[in-house]
Protein backbone atom coordinates (compact mmCIF):
# COMPACT_ATOMS: atom_id res chain seq x y z
CA UNK A 1 0.00 0.00 0.00
CA UNK A 2 1.31 3.50 -1.05
CA UNK A 3 -0.90 6.60 -0.03
CA UNK A 4 0.22 9.85 0.14
CA UNK A 5 -1.52 13.10 1.02
CA UNK A 6 -1.37 15.88 -1.80
CA UNK A 7 -3.54 18.12 -3.38
CA UNK A 8 -4.99 17.78 -6.44
CA UNK A 9 -5.00 21.38 -8.10
CA UNK A 10 -7.08 20.36 -11.26
CA UNK A 11 -9.99 18.81 -9.79
CA UNK A 12 -13.55 20.18 -9.20
CA UNK A 13 -14.40 20.83 -5.70
CA UNK A 14 -17.44 18.28 -4.37
CA UNK A 15 -20.50 20.32 -4.73
CA UNK A 16 -21.70 20.26 -1.30
CA UNK A 17 -25.37 19.98 -0.24
CA UNK A 18 -27.41 23.74 -0.33
CA UNK A 19 -28.05 22.66 3.81
CA UNK A 20 -24.55 21.60 4.58
CA UNK A 21 -23.08 24.45 6.31
CA UNK A 22 -19.50 26.54 5.18
CA UNK A 23 -17.63 25.36 8.45
CA UNK A 24 -18.47 21.80 8.33
CA UNK A 25 -15.77 21.46 5.58
CA UNK A 26 -12.67 20.21 6.44
CA UNK A 27 -13.94 19.16 10.07
CA UNK A 28 -16.36 16.03 9.81
CA UNK A 29 -14.97 14.07 12.20
CA UNK A 30 -11.72 12.84 13.56
CA UNK A 31 -9.81 10.40 11.63
CA UNK A 32 -11.38 11.02 8.51
CA UNK A 33 -9.75 10.75 4.67
CA UNK A 34 -9.21 14.04 3.71
CA UNK A 35 -8.87 14.84 0.14
CA UNK A 36 -6.29 11.87 -0.11
CA UNK A 37 -4.87 10.30 -3.48
CA UNK A 38 -4.35 6.68 -3.33
CA UNK A 39 -1.73 5.32 -5.87
CA UNK A 40 -0.05 1.98 -7.05
CA UNK A 41 3.02 1.43 -5.08
CA UNK A 42 6.19 2.91 -5.19
CA UNK A 43 4.46 5.78 -7.13
CA UNK A 44 4.55 9.72 -5.88
CA UNK A 45 4.78 13.48 -7.64
CA UNK A 46 1.53 14.48 -9.08
CA UNK A 47 -1.39 12.89 -9.64
CA UNK A 48 -2.21 11.42 -12.57
CA UNK A 49 -6.25 10.87 -14.02
CA UNK A 50 -7.44 7.44 -12.73
CA UNK A 51 -5.32 7.99 -9.52
CA UNK A 52 -8.61 8.00 -7.39
CA UNK A 53 -9.16 11.30 -4.39
CA UNK A 54 -10.79 10.06 -1.79
CA UNK A 55 -12.21 12.33 0.82
CA UNK A 56 -14.76 12.13 4.39
CA UNK A 57 -13.41 15.42 6.08
CA UNK A 58 -16.75 16.74 5.54
CA UNK A 59 -20.07 17.25 7.76
CA UNK A 60 -21.36 13.32 8.21
CA UNK A 61 -18.68 11.82 6.14
CA UNK A 62 -16.98 8.89 7.15
CA UNK A 63 -13.81 6.82 5.57
CA UNK A 64 -10.81 6.39 7.47
CA UNK A 65 -8.68 4.52 5.13
CA UNK A 66 -8.18 3.37 1.73
CA UNK A 67 -5.83 1.05 0.29
CA UNK A 68 -4.68 0.48 -3.26
CA UNK A 69 -4.91 -3.26 -4.23
CA UNK A 70 -4.38 -3.06 -7.79
CA UNK A 71 -5.70 -0.58 -10.32
CA UNK A 72 -8.98 -2.16 -10.76
CA UNK A 73 -9.61 -2.78 -6.84
CA UNK A 74 -9.37 -0.50 -3.29
CA UNK A 75 -10.15 -1.93 0.45
CA UNK A 76 -11.88 0.53 1.86
CA UNK A 77 -12.02 0.92 5.86
CA UNK A 78 -14.66 3.01 7.76
CA UNK A 79 -13.55 5.08 10.65
CA UNK A 80 -14.90 3.49 14.34
CA UNK A 81 -17.19 6.02 15.70
CA UNK A 82 -15.61 8.77 18.03
CA UNK A 83 -14.61 6.80 21.39
CA UNK A 84 -16.19 3.67 20.31
CA UNK A 85 -13.93 0.98 18.13
CA UNK A 86 -16.61 -1.27 17.63
CA UNK A 87 -19.42 0.88 15.68
CA UNK A 88 -18.37 0.73 12.68
CA UNK A 89 -21.37 0.79 9.35
CA UNK A 90 -22.15 4.44 8.58
CA UNK A 91 -19.93 5.69 5.79
CA UNK A 92 -20.10 8.75 3.30
CA UNK A 93 -17.44 9.68 1.17
CA UNK A 94 -16.60 10.92 -2.02
CA UNK A 95 -14.08 10.09 -5.14
CA UNK A 96 -12.67 12.12 -7.82
CA UNK A 97 -10.14 12.58 -10.33
CA UNK A 98 -11.62 9.31 -12.02
CA UNK A 99 -11.02 8.32 -15.71
CA UNK A 100 -13.66 8.25 -18.20
CA UNK A 101 -14.87 4.56 -18.18
CA UNK A 102 -12.87 3.54 -15.50
CA UNK A 103 -13.93 0.65 -13.42
CA UNK A 104 -13.15 -0.10 -9.60
CA UNK A 105 -14.24 -2.65 -7.20
CA UNK A 106 -14.34 -0.92 -3.63
CA UNK A 107 -14.21 -3.34 -0.77
CA UNK A 108 -15.69 -2.05 2.58
CA UNK A 109 -13.41 -4.51 4.89
CA UNK A 110 -14.53 -3.67 8.03
CA UNK A 111 -17.98 -3.38 8.63
CA UNK A 112 -18.83 -3.90 12.31
CA UNK A 113 -21.99 -6.03 12.17
CA UNK A 114 -22.25 -9.53 9.68
CA UNK A 115 -26.15 -9.82 9.91
CA UNK A 116 -27.18 -6.44 7.96
CA UNK A 117 -29.90 -5.60 5.06
CA UNK A 118 -26.94 -6.12 2.68
CA UNK A 119 -27.78 -10.05 3.02
CA UNK A 120 -31.40 -8.41 1.67
CA UNK A 121 -31.90 -6.14 -1.16
CA UNK A 122 -30.40 -3.22 0.58
CA UNK A 123 -27.48 -1.85 -1.33
CA UNK A 124 -25.47 1.88 -1.07
CA UNK A 125 -26.58 4.92 -2.78
CA UNK A 126 -24.45 7.01 -5.19
CA UNK A 127 -24.46 10.26 -6.82
CA UNK A 128 -22.36 12.67 -8.41
CA UNK A 129 -21.54 16.29 -9.25
CA UNK A 130 -24.12 16.34 -12.58
CA UNK A 131 -26.35 14.28 -11.01
CA UNK A 132 -27.17 15.10 -7.63
CA UNK A 133 -29.94 12.45 -7.23
CA UNK A 134 -29.49 9.82 -5.02
CA UNK A 135 -29.75 6.32 -7.00
CA UNK A 136 -29.20 2.63 -5.24
CA UNK A 137 -26.42 0.70 -6.91
CA UNK A 138 -28.31 -2.12 -8.77
CA UNK A 139 -28.17 -5.19 -6.41
CA UNK A 140 -25.98 -7.47 -8.96
CA UNK A 141 -23.02 -5.43 -8.75
CA UNK A 142 -22.75 -5.79 -5.11
CA UNK A 143 -21.21 -8.69 -3.13
CA UNK A 144 -21.53 -9.12 0.41
CA UNK A 145 -19.43 -12.35 0.82
CA UNK A 146 -16.80 -13.77 2.83
CA UNK A 147 -13.43 -13.02 1.66
CA UNK A 148 -10.46 -15.08 1.93
CA UNK A 149 -8.01 -12.44 1.11
CA UNK A 150 -9.24 -10.77 4.58
CA UNK A 151 -8.88 -13.35 6.78
CA UNK A 152 -12.31 -14.82 6.07
CA UNK A 153 -14.30 -11.38 6.70
CA UNK A 154 -17.63 -10.85 5.44
CA UNK A 155 -16.88 -7.54 3.20
CA UNK A 156 -18.58 -5.53 0.90
CA UNK A 157 -17.89 -5.23 -2.54
CA UNK A 158 -19.09 -2.57 -4.64
CA UNK A 159 -18.64 -2.59 -8.48
CA UNK A 160 -18.81 0.82 -10.58
CA UNK A 161 -17.80 2.18 -13.68
CA UNK A 162 -17.02 6.05 -13.32
CA UNK A 163 -18.82 7.44 -16.50
CA UNK A 164 -17.98 10.81 -16.48
CA UNK A 165 -14.12 12.36 -15.60
CA UNK A 166 -15.02 15.52 -14.56
CA UNK A 167 -17.33 14.79 -11.84
CA UNK A 168 -16.99 14.00 -8.31
CA UNK A 169 -19.29 10.84 -6.94
CA UNK A 170 -20.30 10.38 -3.55
CA UNK A 171 -21.00 6.67 -2.15
CA UNK A 172 -23.15 6.45 1.36
CA UNK A 173 -24.73 3.89 3.39
CA UNK A 174 -27.98 5.79 3.27
CA UNK A 175 -29.05 9.47 1.98
CA UNK A 176 -27.48 11.70 4.67
CA UNK A 177 -29.04 14.10 6.85
CA UNK A 178 -26.98 16.97 9.13
CA UNK A 179 -27.34 18.55 11.70
CA UNK A 180 -26.29 22.18 9.29
CA UNK A 181 -29.59 20.45 7.63
CA UNK A 182 -31.93 19.85 10.38
CA UNK A 183 -30.88 23.67 11.65
CA UNK A 184 -31.83 24.90 8.37
CA UNK A 185 -35.08 22.99 8.16
CA UNK A 186 -36.04 24.17 11.66
CA UNK A 187 -35.69 27.80 11.12
CA UNK A 188 -37.93 27.52 7.86
CA UNK A 189 -40.18 25.68 9.85
CA UNK A 190 -40.73 27.94 13.08
CA UNK A 191 -41.52 30.50 11.02
CA UNK A 192 -44.23 28.91 9.49
CA UNK A 193 -45.81 27.37 12.30
CA UNK A 194 -45.33 30.17 14.45
CA UNK A 195 -48.85 30.88 15.71
CA UNK A 196 -48.93 27.52 17.06
CA UNK A 197 -45.15 26.22 17.81
CA UNK A 198 -42.17 27.41 19.70
CA UNK A 199 -38.80 25.99 19.14
CA UNK A 200 -36.02 26.33 21.75
CA UNK A 201 -32.93 24.60 22.57
CA UNK A 202 -32.87 22.79 26.19
CA UNK A 203 -28.96 21.43 26.46
CA UNK A 204 -25.97 22.39 24.67
CA UNK A 205 -23.29 18.87 23.65
CA UNK A 206 -20.21 18.34 24.14
CA UNK A 207 -19.15 20.10 20.97
CA UNK A 208 -21.64 22.92 21.72
CA UNK A 209 -24.40 22.27 19.48
CA UNK A 210 -27.63 22.97 20.27
CA UNK A 211 -30.59 20.32 21.41
CA UNK A 212 -33.84 21.71 19.93
CA UNK A 213 -37.14 21.18 21.79
CA UNK A 214 -40.18 21.89 19.53
CA UNK A 215 -43.88 22.20 21.08
CA UNK A 216 -46.50 22.27 18.81
CA UNK A 217 -49.81 23.50 20.40
CA UNK A 218 -49.77 24.33 23.83
CA UNK A 219 -50.63 22.88 27.72
CA UNK A 220 -53.89 24.73 28.16
CA UNK A 221 -56.55 22.89 29.58
CA UNK A 222 -59.96 23.79 27.65
CA UNK A 223 -63.11 23.84 29.39
CA UNK A 224 -64.92 21.98 27.35
CA UNK A 225 -62.45 19.03 26.73
CA UNK A 226 -64.27 15.39 27.69
CA UNK A 227 -63.79 14.66 31.03
CA UNK A 228 -61.90 11.07 32.14
CA UNK A 229 -65.29 8.44 31.79
CA UNK A 230 -63.53 6.47 34.70
CA UNK A 231 -63.91 8.74 36.76
CA UNK A 232 -65.97 8.45 39.87
CA UNK A 233 -69.37 9.57 39.77
CA UNK A 234 -69.80 12.66 41.40
CA UNK A 235 -65.84 13.17 41.44
CA UNK A 236 -64.85 14.02 38.29
CA UNK A 237 -61.49 13.49 37.44
CA UNK A 238 -60.13 16.98 36.39
CA UNK A 239 -59.36 17.32 32.61
CA UNK A 240 -55.85 16.85 31.56
CA UNK A 241 -53.47 17.95 28.31
CA UNK A 242 -52.68 15.04 26.63
CA UNK A 243 -49.10 15.10 25.63
CA UNK A 244 -46.68 12.78 23.26
CA UNK A 245 -42.97 13.22 23.45
CA UNK A 246 -41.09 12.55 20.53
CA UNK A 247 -37.21 12.27 20.12
CA UNK A 248 -35.29 11.28 16.81
CA UNK A 249 -31.80 10.75 15.85
CA UNK A 250 -30.24 9.32 18.62
CA UNK A 251 -27.91 7.28 16.17
CA UNK A 252 -26.09 9.31 13.99
CA UNK A 253 -26.11 6.33 11.17
CA UNK A 254 -29.80 6.19 10.91
CA UNK A 255 -30.61 9.43 9.09
CA UNK A 256 -34.22 7.88 7.81
CA UNK A 257 -35.30 8.82 11.41
CA UNK A 258 -35.02 12.12 10.76
CA UNK A 259 -36.60 12.33 7.29
CA UNK A 260 -39.45 10.54 9.35
CA UNK A 261 -39.20 13.55 12.01
CA UNK A 262 -38.75 16.56 9.09
CA UNK A 263 -41.83 14.47 7.37
CA UNK A 264 -44.17 14.45 10.77
CA UNK A 265 -43.22 17.82 11.64
CA UNK A 266 -43.87 19.29 8.09
CA UNK A 267 -47.71 17.64 8.05
CA UNK A 268 -47.96 19.21 11.73
CA UNK A 269 -47.32 22.17 9.86
CA UNK A 270 -49.63 21.75 7.39
CA UNK A 271 -52.98 22.82 6.53
CA UNK A 272 -54.53 18.93 7.17
CA UNK A 273 -57.80 19.05 9.15
CA UNK A 274 -56.26 16.16 11.09
CA UNK A 275 -53.13 18.42 11.69
CA UNK A 276 -55.04 21.15 12.73
CA UNK A 277 -57.00 18.67 14.96
CA UNK A 278 -54.20 17.47 16.87
CA UNK A 279 -52.66 20.36 17.22
CA UNK A 280 -55.79 22.10 18.76
CA UNK A 281 -56.24 19.30 20.91
CA UNK A 282 -53.03 17.95 22.50
CA UNK A 283 -49.32 18.99 22.81
CA UNK A 284 -46.75 17.29 20.86
CA UNK A 285 -43.10 18.27 21.89
CA UNK A 286 -40.17 16.90 19.52
CA UNK A 287 -36.37 16.45 19.98
CA UNK A 288 -35.89 16.36 16.20
CA UNK A 289 -32.18 15.44 16.87
CA UNK A 290 -31.16 13.93 20.16
CA UNK A 291 -27.27 13.44 19.34
CA UNK A 292 -26.20 16.50 17.02
CA UNK A 293 -22.28 15.47 17.51
CA UNK A 294 -22.63 11.98 16.56
CA UNK A 295 -24.72 13.20 13.29
CA UNK A 296 -21.71 16.03 12.61
CA UNK A 297 -19.28 13.42 12.76
CA UNK A 298 -20.44 10.67 11.15
CA UNK A 299 -20.45 8.30 13.58
CA UNK A 300 -23.01 5.54 13.59
CA UNK A 301 -23.90 5.21 16.87
CA UNK A 302 -22.32 6.90 19.97
CA UNK A 303 -21.68 10.96 20.49
CA UNK A 304 -18.24 12.75 20.50
CA UNK A 305 -17.51 10.60 23.76
CA UNK A 306 -18.38 7.29 22.40
CA UNK A 307 -21.39 7.14 24.64
CA UNK A 308 -24.41 5.26 23.15
CA UNK A 309 -27.21 7.47 23.92
CA UNK A 310 -29.72 4.33 23.89
CA UNK A 311 -27.99 3.03 25.97
CA UNK A 312 -27.00 4.70 29.09
CA UNK A 313 -30.68 6.81 30.13
CA UNK A 314 -29.80 4.97 33.63
CA UNK A 315 -26.15 6.12 34.13
CA UNK A 316 -26.37 9.97 32.89
CA UNK A 317 -24.10 12.51 33.92
CA UNK A 318 -24.61 16.16 33.03
CA UNK A 319 -20.85 16.73 31.31
CA UNK A 320 -20.99 13.43 29.26
CA UNK A 321 -24.93 13.50 28.13
CA UNK A 322 -26.20 16.65 28.30
CA UNK A 323 -29.28 16.11 26.04
CA UNK A 324 -30.26 13.35 28.45
CA UNK A 325 -30.12 14.74 31.16
CA UNK A 326 -32.05 17.90 29.86
CA UNK A 327 -34.78 15.62 28.85
CA UNK A 328 -35.41 13.92 31.54
CA UNK A 329 -35.59 16.61 33.95
CA UNK A 330 -38.21 17.87 31.20
CA UNK A 331 -40.26 14.49 31.58
CA UNK A 332 -40.16 14.32 34.83
CA UNK A 333 -41.49 17.98 35.63
CA UNK A 334 -44.04 17.22 32.67
CA UNK A 335 -44.63 13.82 35.01
CA UNK A 336 -45.32 15.98 37.91
CA UNK A 337 -48.13 18.28 36.36
CA UNK A 338 -51.03 18.02 37.56
CA UNK A 339 -52.63 18.59 34.62
CA UNK A 340 -50.93 17.16 31.82
CA UNK A 341 -51.27 13.77 30.97
CA UNK A 342 -48.02 11.77 29.29
CA UNK A 343 -49.61 9.88 26.65
CA UNK A 344 -46.64 8.10 25.02
CA UNK A 345 -43.03 8.83 24.74
CA UNK A 346 -41.68 8.20 21.02
CA UNK A 347 -37.59 7.42 20.19
CA UNK A 348 -37.88 6.97 16.15
CA UNK A 349 -34.60 5.11 15.11
CA UNK A 350 -33.49 3.31 11.80
CA UNK A 351 -32.19 -0.41 11.89
CA UNK A 352 -29.60 -2.15 9.97
CA UNK A 353 -30.75 -5.33 10.30
CA UNK A 354 -34.50 -5.20 10.02
CA UNK A 355 -37.04 -4.25 7.18
CA UNK A 356 -40.07 -2.50 7.92
CA UNK A 357 -42.06 -0.24 10.12
CA UNK A 358 -41.97 -2.22 13.93
CA UNK A 359 -41.90 -0.74 17.43
CA UNK A 360 -39.97 -2.38 20.13
CA UNK A 361 -40.88 -1.25 23.52
CA UNK A 362 -41.45 -2.99 27.11
CA UNK A 363 -44.31 -4.70 28.43
CA UNK A 364 -46.73 -3.67 31.64
CA UNK A 365 -49.49 -5.26 32.87
CA UNK A 366 -50.44 -1.56 33.98
CA UNK A 367 -51.32 0.11 30.77
CA UNK A 368 -51.34 3.44 32.55
CA UNK A 369 -47.42 2.76 33.84
CA UNK A 370 -45.34 5.39 35.64
CA UNK A 371 -43.09 7.07 33.14
CA UNK A 372 -39.44 5.62 34.41
CA UNK A 373 -36.73 7.92 33.71
ZN1 LIG B 1 -30.86 3.56 16.72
Amino acid sequence: MAAYTDHLEHATIYHRGPDDSDESDGDGGLGNLSRLIVRPPGQSGKAKRGQLCFDAAYETGNLGRADHVTDLEYDLFLRPDTCRPRARFWYNFTVENVKQDQRVIFNIVNLGKEMTLYNTDMTPLVRSTSRQKWQRIPRRLIFYHRSLAHRGRKILSIAFAFDREEDVYQFTAAAPYSYSRCQRHLSVWEKKAQTFAKRESIAQTTQNRRVDLVTIGNFDVKENEPKDENAVKGKPLESKKRVIFIMARAHGGESASSFICQGFLDYMASSSEKAKALRNNIAIQVIPMLNPDGVFLGNQRSDLLGSDLNRCWNRTTTFAHPALVAIKEHLNKLYSEKGIQLDFIIDVHADISHEGVFVRGNTYDDVYRQVAC
